[in-house]
């Protein structure tokens, strides 16, 4: 850790280097005569804009860009709610070997007989720590996942009767869950935490009716918080003939220590990326698989993976109550061999001590920063802390989470996450998980007091930070709303 100032480079796009004539490579003269081999109607009339470069243009080009990068395999990434842990390389080599990695998903279930003993294996492991009666490998990331989930829940609901036209979403939720809930048809009712910042079952039981689907549950939520009060308001949510969702994205908290099905979730997803290793960030790659209780298996997606009598196995469409398909093929396979290669190799002891590790890590941060930071919600935390920019913004210099975060950068430590989750202004979650050591949680800590220090006394170099990144302040929302996608001459001026 810790920022080096120097050879941080301005890269212009690659249109913008080179020179007419430059060249990346020699062919020699084919010695072709005569008509070309291509028809003149297909033959360009003008050259095609591609940028004119040497070979060693282009690979510093992409090596600086990839420098510019920052990841879990640079330095400590403590973005909340995302849990970016490093990822064991024996992972990547078992989604790397060729049986693997080179299996069209189109084979003949006869002839990929591995790949679905992986999946089915994977699927066991999975109903095994969750608690639940099957579990669909399917969907392609977390949010998927709830997608897949609730349609589960709708169908279930629908073959009782009657679908209803709500779903209850605690104000600490992830904005995924208002959104699948609205993408399945469903009106969101949003729950307001206590002043604990967990859910209060007495304002469950006030929303909760028979024209209520169900509830979305988050656990540990996403203050890092653990819902106490969980086994009430699933009990009020079924009293209505309501469904429990639990959205899994945070079981790194609690795997191997509880299972979710215990405290009366009825389908949860889990973020395989998140929690069972597999890079990801910047959109993918993830796999969000979808446990459910037995009054729920008959309306699971499909193909699904089925082990028949002999011991082999066979992907199977024939499930008349099933909600279809959620995707092409057969999910995102190679995430799925490095979970099972992660269950595998830490084993039911090892998960739970990653959970026990990720929650000391989370409070170590908690406790030595509670002194400079604001902690909206004290006490014991699961595996992240939420903390305010209220010290530091109410003070006379008035330096926000934007700001520190920007700071962060200028010490070589990616930023928390910020402004999430709503319900706290001026957010900052910073989740270490389990696999940081004390030395770089204390260097960590020792940065961020710092930043407090400048903040309190130097303000204006937080302000105007980060001053040490080629990129500084980008309008964020433009750059979302009018992205520039394909270069022309004059892009760089606009
Ligand atoms: C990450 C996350 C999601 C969404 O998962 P994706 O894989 O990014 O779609 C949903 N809920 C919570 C609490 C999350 O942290």
């Amino acid at each position: 850790m810790g920022a080096r100032p120097g050879l941080e480079l301005d890269e212009p796009v690659i249109f913008e280097r080179g020179a007419a004539g430059r060249n990346g490579m020699c062919i020699p003269d084919a010695g072709l005569k005569g008509e070309p081999a291509i028809p003149a109607h297909l033959l360009r009339t003008e050259p095609a804009a591609l940028p004119e470069v040497a070979e060693y243009e282009v690979v510093r080009h992409f090596t600086r860009l990839s420098r510019m990068n920052y990841g879990v395999d640079t330095g400590f990434y403590p973005l909340g709610s995302c849990t970016m842990k490093h990822n064991p390389r024996i992972c990547e080599d078992t989604a790397a070997l060729e049986g693997f990695a080179c299996i069209h998903p189109m084979t003949p279930s006869s002839m990929a007989q591995g790949a679905l003993a992986l999946m089915w294996e994977l699927e066991q492991s999975l109903k095994e720590i969750l608690g639940f009666s099957a579990v669909t490998l399917l969907p392609a990331a977390g949010a998927h996942g709830e997608l897949t989930g609730l349609k589960v829940m709708r169908a279930a609901l629908t073959a009782r009767g009657n679908p209803r036209t709500k779903v209850l979403i605690p104000d600490t939720a992830h904005g995924t869950n208002p959104a699948t809930s609205a993408l399945t048809g469903y009106t969101v009712v949003k729950v307001k935490s206590n002043e604990s910042g967990i859910l209060d079952p007495a304002e469950v039981a006030a929303v909760m009716d028979g024209d209520t689907a169900g509830i979305m549950i988050t656990n540990p939520n996403t203050l890092g918080l653990f819902e106490r009060n969980i086994h009430q308001v699933a009990a009020i949510v079924h009293e209505k003939g309501g469904l429990v969702y639990g959205d899994g994205a945070n079981l790194n908290a609690i795997m191997g220590k509880y299972r979710p099905a215990c405290l009366g979730i009825d389908v949860m997803q889990l973020n395989l990326h998140k929690t069972f290793s597999t890079p990801h960030g910047g959109g993918g790659p993830g796999s969000g698989p979808v446990g459910v209780v037995e009054s729920l298996v008959d309306f699971l997606p499909v193909p699904r993976v089925v082990r028949v009598e002999d011991g082999r196995f066979e992907l199977r469409e024939d499930f008349p109550l099933s909600i279809g398909r959620m995707r092409s093929f057969q999910g995102q396979f190679g995430v799925l061999v490095k979970a099972l290669t992660y269950i595998r190799a830490l084993g039911a002891d090892g998960l739970a001590r990653a959970a026990e590790m990720a929650v000391l890590n989370a409070n170590y941060v908690r406790v030595k920063l509670q002194d400079k930071f604001n902690l909206p919600y004290p006490g014991v935390c699961m595996h992240e802390a939420v903390f305010s920019d209220r010290n530091q913004i109410k003070s006379e210099g008035k330096v926000s989470t934007m700001d520190m975060a920007k700071r962060l950068m200028d010490h070589g430590i990616h930023p928390m996450t910020v402004y999430f989750p709503l319900i706290v202004s001026g957010a900052m979650m910073i989740e270490p998980t389990e696999t940081e050591n004390m030395a770089d949680l204390d260097e960590f800590i020792a940065v961020m007091e710092r930043i407090a220090d400048e903040a309190a006394n130097n303000p204006e170099i937080v302000h105007s930070a980060p001053h040490l990144t080629s990129v500084r302040r980008p309008d964020e929302v433009s750059a979302a709303r009018n992205p520039v996608l394909t270069w022309h001459a004059g892009n760089r001026q606009a």
